[in-house]
């Protein structure tokens, strides 16, 4: 090997990045807590959950109405019962119903003994104390039984799952009030760059507002990250070196965004070699080739480019991928894929994230439209789009109507 061969990985396709990160962030998995079920949404399920019982856990009504036994009714006639008694949801003194009598019921109330049928208020009139129920109805009808939804036992939400609302509500069911989740990682961002300032301020020549410390501290919110702390930077190598490994003090991962390019004021990639290592810089992939990855004892940094396109496309290409494992999240696939509603010449030989607008025809096919403003810099591009289309490392002239990989923007739909 040359003397001078850099001891990291560089110029990688986007796979076999994507492949090392993803390799190295599974020796630094999270681990778990348990949190009230109230402040669970969206967290990452940590074990499988299986139904302790039944749910419901008893036969029940799913009218309102009358409570009878299938057995009694008039086949194609109307059938007249006695009404003999009353049971509400919650209601504990169930009456039993004897042959040729009802008992009238609410959605939820257990089923009385004897009955095995309900009919609605709506299929059914009264005539002083007895019910007529309409021709119409069948044994078994409304009545919900013991375990139609989860039978005890039954493998109810797989670890790896994102809480929903719904999967809330069925931890609850099954009578749970804390749930074990995926800690989340801690984050420190730090934002890179002589011309930054914060918003608010006002504008001096050449400065620019540090939008990334909010675009990327989104993003690692949105990927139930804690963002510990922001720390904005000068390009100062000394300062930026403190940073790094204060930084790493603190943190599961460190994102960075700037100073990572081949500029003067390009510090990053030495800096983080001398207080940590390097283990991949540069990966061929429009825009973000200067994404640098690499670690501080056990925190993992992910350095991105300061452009605030380049942020965006490789924290959903490379960072995501990372925290999916670190939190042993099941990566619901974002990649969709969909027509390309305008031709595309594309010129080189990197994987190219395209900006672009989703839409579904009448048919049920999606269709990609790029945006008008591709450039690195051009954060409208992102704002307006649904998605990132990515295009595969040959050059090459695409048609319209292609059918090309799209990787949904987190919020879209
Ligand atoms: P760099 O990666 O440091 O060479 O920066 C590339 C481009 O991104 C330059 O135009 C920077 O001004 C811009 N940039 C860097 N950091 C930020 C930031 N935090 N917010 C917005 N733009 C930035
Ligand atoms: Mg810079």
């Amino acid at each position: 090997m040359h003397a001078d061969a850099p001891a990291f990985a560089t110029g990688l396709s986007l796979a076999d990045a994507r492949a090392r990160i993803t390799s190295i962030a599974a020796d630094h998995i999270v681990g778990n807590e348990s949190i009230a079920l109230e402040s669970a949404l969206g967290r990452v399920l940590a074990d499988d959950v299986v139904a302790p019982f039944d749910v419901p856990g008893f036969a029940n009504s799913a009218m309102d109405g009358y409570a009878l036994r299938g057995a009694d009714l008039v086949a194609d006639a109307e059938t007249p019962l006695r009404l003999i008694g009353t049971i509400l949801a919650g209601g504990t003194e169930i009456p039993r119903v004897e042959p040729n009598t009802c008992v009238r019921i609410t959605t939820g109330a257990p089923l009385p003994e004897g009955a095995d049928t309900v009919v609605m208020k709506e299929d059914s009139r009264i005539d002083g104390d007895v019910i007529v129920i309409a021709a119409a109805t069948r044994p078994g009808a409304n009545m919900r039984p013991a375990g139609e939804d989860y039978r005890s036992g039954d493998l109810a939400l797989n670890a790896g799952t994102e809480l929903t609302p719904a999967q809330l509500g069925v931890l609850a069911s099954f009578g749970h009030s804390r749930v074990a989740v995926v800690r989340r990682p801690r984050a420190v961002l730090l934002t890179t760059g002589d011309e930054l300032v914060a918003p608010g301020r006002v504008l001096g020549y050449g400065q620019i507002h540090d939008s990334n410390r909010y675009s990327l501290g989104a993003l690692l919110e949105q990927h139930g990250v804690e963002l510990a702390r922001h720390e904005r930077l000068r390009d100062d190598p000394s300062a930026l070196r403190e940073a790094l490994a204060r930084a790493a003090d603190d943190a599961d991962i460190v994102v960075s965004s700037g100073g990572v390019s081949a500029g003067e004021a390009d510090y990053l990639p030495r800096l983080l070699a001398e207080v940590g290592r390097v283990h991949l810089w540069k990966v061929r992939i429009k825009p973000g080739m200067p994404f640098l990855f690499g670690g501080i004892g056990r925190t993992l940094v992910f350095s991105l480019p300061g452009n605030p396109v380049s942020g965006v496309a490789t924290f959903l290409a490379l960072v995501r991928p990372a925290l999916d494992v670190m939190t042993r999240r099941r990566t619901h696939s974002m990649t969709l894929r969909a027509r390309l509603a305008k031709p595309v010449r594309k010129a080189h030989t990197r994987v190219e994230f395209l900006r672009a607008v989703l839409i579904c025809d009448e048919s049920g096919s999606l269709h990609a439209t790029p945006l008008q403003k591709q450039g690195s810099g051009q954060l409208r591009g992102v704002a307006e789009a649904d998605a990132l289309i990515m295009l595969p490392e040959t050059a090459q002239e695409y048609a319209v109507g292609t059918v090309v990989e799209v990787l949904a923007l987190p919020g879209w739909a």
